[in-house]
Order: structure tokens, then sequence, then C-alpha cells
């Protein structure tokens, strides 16, 4: 099956997930972005992104999340859509729904155990990366 026959659908037929078990927190600050020179996986899901974690420097990943996870947040439970993440400083980042993560107001998670537990059931529910 090719991306585009799959990418309304996750592993799970579609099904949704909602996450209430950790709230993320609401924060506005901007991202560095660039063109990175490859396109790297990190597990099945996550891929290199254009963003830059705000700690680090380095590349996030990016996992295409559709509409499949649900987290909870200041603002009531939101669809993650895309999210973005730096493993190495264990943090994740979610642009709010209808806004790109450039335009700096976004959901996040910074707990070591949180992010952990959110990226497990992000791999499990995101769609596939275009090949
Ligand atoms: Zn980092």
């Amino acid at each position: 099956m090719d991306y585009f026959n799959r990418r309304a659908l996750n592993e799970y037929g579609g099904k949704t997930k909602e996450v209430r078990e950790y709230e993320w927190t609401h924060e506005h600050g901007s991202f560095e972005q660039d063109v990175p020179e490859k396109i790297v996986r990190s597990g099945a899901k996550f891929y290199t992104s254009s963003y830059k974690c705000p700690k680090c420097k380095k590349f996030m990943y990016k996992a295409n999340v559709g509409e499949f996870v649900w987290i909870k947040t200041p603002d009531g439970m939101k669809p993650l859509k895309s999210t973005f993440g730096c493993f190495e400083c264990c943090m994740l980042f979610s642009a709010i729904p209808g806004k790109m993560l450039s335009e700096g107001d976004y959901y996040t998670l910074k707990d070591k155990r949180d992010v952990m537990f959110m990226t497990t059931i992000i791999s499990d529910y995101a769609l596939y990366p275009p090949q």
C-alpha cells in the first residue's frame, strides 16, 4: 500500500487514542528552522524535521499523528496532528491545532517519563512517513 492510500489510516485502522494521563503545557517561543542535509528516521514513524531543538539546536524528529492522538492541555483535549521531538533533551512539541509550530504557539511536554510514555503512544498511532 502506498503512502497516499494509507495516509488516511494508521495501523489501527484509523482508531484514535485519548491520552489523559499527562497534561501538556501551553507555551510561546520561537524555533529555528533549516533544511536538514538528510532525512533520518528514528523508530518507524519519526523522521528528521526542519525544526531545531530550542535547547541543543539539533534537528528535531517529526511524526505525523493526523488526528489520531488527543492530548490533555490547559485548553481541553486537543488533537496532536504533527509532533516534534528531541529525544536527547527529552522534549515534545506540538503546534496549536490550525497553526504552524513556526508561529510560536505550542503545547509541550518536558518530563522525561511523560515524554517516553507519549513517544510510545505516538509511535503506535501515527501515520507511516512518506517513503
Ligand atoms: Zn535537544
